[in-house]
């Protein structure tokens, strides 16, 4: 028998609207030997079944929804999971033959909860993010090998948040191999990833269609702040004049540079630096630009430094907004999970009353499609990616 938990009125109600994840607060009470990563059995405080869930004693998030029904979850049941989520993205592959990265399983959005798997090439990298779904971790890896046979299949588990799990944090080779780091092909241009050391699993593929959008707008003198690899830079170089890229991380500007050899670009000048003062700078000596990207880390990680984050946000969106030349193009991103569409509108319109500028909406932008958002689970839209002419 699967241990059963009992959740509150609000907690069931959040189940029957759709959204996957019940917070402990709402959990009253547990009958039967439930341990980290089962899967429970979930009920309504009279009774009523309401679905299985696994189960996280020690996360905040303690239930994270898997099925409505009393169907096995099991290898069989995975199966049928991992196959219709790649076959969602195969109609989605055909507009873009030209990538061969993509996010396979975007956890709750593909009804895998807290599970992530991506494909560079004939190279996937995986992360179980919570204890049920380390537990099924063989079974996960086993099946990817059956469907894909792909070359090596690496494990990120290093997040941070698997210690709110209990879970050890690792990263390695899971099966097969490869030599890292390996290049791969997205669009025009070749980007050289490291499955192993990379930010998230090697690159950022939810912005992977945001870097086309902005080629087609980017123009004359550019500056691309928290640039990583190039993930903006190496598309918009061909479309720019000269290119200014600046990022706080050596690495990822090693990774930038050899992006730049790799594809025959020359017009990208790499700085190390802290992004706020770059911009205080260029402000000091009145320099200007025509384009700037902004995709900064996630600056409100969680609800209580949102204050901080908002004024972390309106302080780079403010001074590009000083130093762009009429008519110029500002491209700004968020992925902060805490800072929706409503804030960063509002933040925006500060930011350009204390600019003197107007600004036009041109394209307000998400993640990818294989990065879909499930509209009962608001947190898997968390990316926002604006385009901006600053009049
Ligand atoms: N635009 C990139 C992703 C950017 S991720 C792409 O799509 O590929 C955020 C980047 O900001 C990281 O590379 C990180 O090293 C850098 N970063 C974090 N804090 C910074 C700071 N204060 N100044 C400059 N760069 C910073």
């Amino acid at each position: 028998m699967p241990p059963k938990i009992t959740v509150n009125q609000k907690g069931a109600k959040r189940v029957k609207g759709g959204h996957p994840w019940v917070f402990r607060s709402d959990i009253l009470g547990t009958v039967g030997d439930a341990q980290p990563g089962d899967v429970a059995s979930v009920h309504a405080q009279n009774g009523q079944f309401l679905g299985q869930a696994f189960f996280s004693p020690r996360s905040q998030i303690t239930l994270r929804m898997l099925t409505s029904g009393r169907e096995p979850v099991d290898r069989a049941f995975w199966k049928k999971r991992i196959e219709k989520a790649i076959q969602r993205r195969e109609s989605y592959h055909k507009g873009c033959e030209t990538r061969s990265a993509c996010r396979l399983v975007y956890g709750e959005s593909d009804f895998i909860p807290s599970v992530i798997f991506d494909q560079y090439g004939k190279v996937l990298v995986f992360q179980t993010l919570s204890a049920g779904a380390d537990r099924f971790r063989e079974d996960f890896i086993s099946l990817f090998e059956e469907i894909l046979s792909p070359e090596a299949i690496f494990e990120r588990n290093d997040p941070s948040i698997r210690e709110l799990e209990g879970l050890v944090r690792q990263k390695g080779v899971a099966r097969g191999g490869a030599p890292v780091p390996f290049f791969i092909r997205q669009g025009n241009n070749e980007f050289a990833v490291d499955p192993l050391e990379g930010q998230k699993t090697g690159l950022f593929l939810d912005q992977a269609e945001n870097y086309e959008a902005a080629a087609r707008y980017a123009h004359g003198k550019l500056l691309d702040l928290f640039c990583y690899q190039g993930g903006f830079t190496i598309p918009v170089a061909a479309a720019a004049g000269e290119v200014t890229a600046v990022d706080s991380s050596a690495p990822a500007l090693a990774f930038l540079n050899e992006n730049c050899i790799r594809n025959g670009i020359t017009n990208i000048r790499a700085i190390e630096a802290n992004g706020f003062d770059y911009l205080r700078e260029c402000q000091d000596w009145k320099e200007t630009f025509d384009t700037i990207i902004l995709d900064p880390p996630p600056f409100a990680r969680d609800r209580k430094n949102r204050a901080g984050a908002v004024r972390g946000y309106k302080e780079i969106n403010l001074r590009a907004m000083k130093i762009l030349s009429r008519e110029g193009i500002l491209i700004t991103c968020s992925c902060s999970q805490n800072f929706g569409p409503g804030p960063f509108v509002e933040m925006l319109q500060e930011a350009a009353r204390d600019a003197h500028r107007d600004i036009q909406v041109l394209e307000r932008r998400g993640a990818a499609p294989d990065h879909p958002v499930l509209l009962t689970f608001p947190e898997s839209s968390y990316l926002q990616c604006w385009i901006l002419r600053v009049i």
